[in-house]
């Protein structure tokens, strides 16, 4: 009976791709799904597919059981039995009648989206089984997982090393050949640098968009001209995976209408919720990751199509006349070097969040290592991460990415034209809540003084919750009646 390296549940869309790419790299599979005709779908199928997705010699190196019982039963050990399943209660459901079946040291690995609170509660438990489980990221989609993701493993790391030459080998690799793929931490830590990369994805996503509405509403550029921008920032510091099919989407035509497709669909964008349980985590945090926070944000205002056509022939909008852009080739630049501001910030607040994470949960996350992981393979994969990754490698203890030299200089040449996109554009009343939230944050963090000495006062005078002096050290507190002081 065959000793299979691993078994993989689960035969959706990452599923599927991810068992091709194992096997192609020459590791022999089995596989199960709860759905067994989808099983056995996936696998009578596998002699049909095109040669560029398998290799010579996969078919053979995948089989499929029925049953988890038999599915375990052909796994070598330590068994290795990955679950590429929807996130959530399934998991556990999943994992539970594993237990019984496996032995002391066997691991269980979640490559799902999971809550890494989940996962955190997860590695526990599991261990007092005798079960290793792991909570392994993944990101870049179909096309990744068959090809090469972005991989960030966390958990019990005794498991590490029995599956690092499996997911080292079918990850993404950078210019150099390293994987995007490197032990992250503990219990939910995996999960966690998911989140935030799919946090930071959902800014990224946003300032593109913001970009792109700006030179529509207030230059009209056609689509046309659009893709020769985007064409253009890719070749340069913005180059990267989104900028690049931001690019192509220009191009595509609606065989239905013969107009742009893009120009067909509607503006209301959906969301899965990754997004949202990072800024949900910051505020438990503290840290201001106010960036993402904004494009999740948006992306509500923008599900609410019905109440903004209503409202848009009620409110006004700024009087004329409005501002002419009178060179619009320099404007555009001005709006690239918002847009790579804007990403500086958005970056350097998710690993402020990552650092204030690792601190809460006693994690101790190499920074550098984490931008190696997204430098390839996932959605937000980009040249700027290399830079990232530089910035960590040189200072390990960077404070926050703004600090390091590379950035403290790009953000200095760009500000003037960021500065310039934020005022024409709000005078222009065009929403641009991600580039003003950077240039807030940005503005805030390099104040020495703000006004919460009146925000002190205010709370003290309410509710007697006192306050700190600036003649007085840190942590000796003070309080006035202000009704009598008056
Ligand atoms: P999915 O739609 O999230 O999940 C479908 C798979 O889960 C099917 O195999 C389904 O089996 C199985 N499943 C659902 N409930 C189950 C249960 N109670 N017991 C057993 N099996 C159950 O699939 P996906 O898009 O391939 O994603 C898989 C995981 O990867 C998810 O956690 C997802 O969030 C994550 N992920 C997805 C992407 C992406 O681009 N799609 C990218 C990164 C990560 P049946 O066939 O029997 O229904």
């Amino acid at each position: 009976m065959s000793q299979h390296d691993i078994g993989l549940v689960g035969l959706a869309v990452m599923g599927q791709n991810l068992v091709l790419n194992m096997a192609n790299k020459g590791f022999s599979v089995g596989v199960n799904n709860r759905t067994t005709s989808t099983m056995e779908k996936f696998v009578n199928g596998l002699g049909d597919l095109p040669e560029g997705v398998v290799h010579e010699g996969t078919p053979d190196r995948i089989a499929g059981y029925e049953t988890l019982e038999e599915l375990v039963k052909n796994l070598k050990s330590p068994r290795r039995v990955m679950l590429m399943v929807k996130a959530g209660p399934a998991v556990d459901a999943i994992a539970d009648t594993l237990v019984p079946l496996l032995d002391e040291g066997d691991i269980i690995i979640d490559g799902g989206n999971a809550d890494f609170e989940d996962t955190n509660r997860r590695v526990p438990h599991y261990r007092e089984k005798g079960i290793q489980f792991l909570g392994v990221g993944v990101s870049g989609g179909e096309e990744g997982a068959l090809k090469g993701p972005s991989i960030m493993p966390g958990g019990s790391e005794d498991a590490w090393p029995h599956v690092k030459d499996i997911y080292q080998a079918i990850s993404a690799k950078v210019e150099d050949g390293s994987p995007c793929c490197e032990w992250v931490g503990p219990d939910g830590a995996g999960h966690y640098v998911k989140m935030v990369h799919n946090g930071i994805e959902y800014g990224d996503m946003q300032l593109i968009c913001e970009a792109y509405f700006l030179m529509k509403e207030a230059l009209g550029l056609s689509n046309q001209e659009f893709h020769e921008v985007f064409k253009e920032w890719d070749e340069g510091t913005l180059d990267s995976y989104l900028i690049e099919i931001t690019k192509d989407i220009f191009t595509v035509k609606d065989p239905e209408t013969g107009n742009y497709l893009v120009d067909q669909i509607l503006d209301t964008a959906k969301q899965k919720g990754t997004g949202k349980w990072m800024s949900q985590h910051a505020l438990d945090l503290g840290v201001p990751t106010t960036l993402v926070t904004e494009a999740v944000y948006a992306r509500c205002l923008s599900g609410q199509k019905d109440a903004r056509v209503r409202a848009s022939t009620q409110l006004p909008g700024p009087a004329e006349p409005l501002p002419t852009i009178e060179d619009k080739k320099a404007f555009i630049e001005d709006i690239r070097q918002a847009l790579y501001a804007s990403k500086i910030v958005s970056y350097a607040q998710g690993y402020v969040q990552l650092d204030a994470a690792a601190e809460e949960f006693g994690w101790k996350l190499n920074n550098g290592d984490i931008a190696l992981l997204w430098r390839g393979g996932c959605i937000i994969r980009s040249r700027f991460l290399g830079d990232i990754k530089a910035a960590f490698d040189k200072n390990p203890e960077l404070e926050n990415l703004l600090l390091d030299d590379f950035f403290k200089n790009a953000i200095g040449k760009a500000q003037a034209g960021w500065r310039n996109v934020v005022a024409t554009g709000a005078r222009l009343g065009i929403p641009m809540p991600a580039f003003t939230a950077a240039l807030s944050y940005y503005d805030g963090y390099r104040r020495d003084r703000l006004p919460a000495n009146l925000l002190q006062a205010q709370r003290d005078y309410f509710g007697a919750h006192t306050y700190e002096r600036i003649d007085k050290p840190r942590g000796e507190t003070f309080h006035t009646d202000w009704i009598r002081e008056r």
